[in-house]
């Protein structure tokens, strides 16, 4: 996968999603497939060549690019959904997603520095070399044959995918290994701001209505300070804790 800078790190393991398909020839379900993360030791073998173009292949195709969609990404290759096949499906912004069946970059030319990031390696982005222009070519999803020439973001996905079917990973291509740093909140970034609230905690629910208690508690849930690699346990509170001292009032008092 290789996603836009600043990435959104969210890690679809173990979770499926599933998509009913509108109006197309193919009546099937489509699924958002979990993405493999690294050490992961599939995304380190090589992926094995397409023979036949036939519709298991044509609903993998589906799949990833479902998968690649949900995820906001640019590519995504056979091996980070679990299959060791020679297959990538890209999706450059503003453009139709297209996959690419045994693909082979066949040219490359200048290079330029880039910063590249993979779901695959969630959270982290690091500085690496591509070309500035390739060609290459593949079989599409009726098993013909045809070419294209890329450039700037689509060279960079073509290439960071094919990589990946070689048991690649832009890991492997840093320029130095200080360049691989963690994704850190930027202003365009969704971010959380903390949220004060007030918890309402009836007592005595049996007592008659004028005789209930409700113990009013007001406090502030710290989401500034969580990313997307929190886990749950960090947005747990403790309302005895709470930043303000509690207050006790009657009920229908306020
Ligand atoms: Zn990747």
């Amino acid at each position: 996968m290789l996603s836009l800078i600043p990435q959104e790190s969210k890690s679809l393991t173990g979770h499926e999603y599933v998509a009913v398909v509108g109006a197309g020839c193919h009546n099937w379900q489509m699924a958002i497939l979990p993405i493999r993360v690294f050490p992961d030791p599939i995304l380190r073998r090589k992926a094995r060549p397409i023979k036949r173009v036939d519709d298991a292949v044509r609903r993998l195709a589906a799949d990833m690019v479902e998968t690649l969609q949900n995820a906001h990404g640019v590519g995504l290759a056979g091996p980070q959904v679990g299959e060791l096949k020679r297959i990538i499906t890209i999706q450059v912004p503003e453009q139709d997603a297209f996959t690419m069946i045994n693909p082979e970059v066949t040219n490359r030319e200048g290079s330029r520095q880039v910063m590249e990031g993979c779901l695959s390696v969630p959270g982290y982005s690091g500085l690496v070399t591509r070309s500035v222009h390739i060609n290459a070519r593949a079989l599409d999803e009726n098993g013909g044959r045809f070419k294209l020439t890329a450039e700037e973001l689509l060279a960079q996905a073509i290439e960071h995918e094919v990589d990946h079917l070689n048991g690649i990973m832009f890991l492997d291509h840093l320029i130095a290994h200080e360049e691989l740093r963690k994704v850190g909140a930027s202003p365009d970034e969704p971010h959380w701001h903390d949220v004060g609230y007030t918890v309402y905690a009836q007592h005595a629910p049996t007592l008659p209505h004028d005789l209930q208690m409700v113990e009013v508690m007001n406090t502030v849930a710290r989401l500034s300070s969580m990313n997307a690699e929190s886990s749950l346990s960090e947005a747990e509170y403790d309302l005895s804790d709470g930043p303000q001292e509690p207050a006790v009032h009657s009920h229908g008092d306020n």
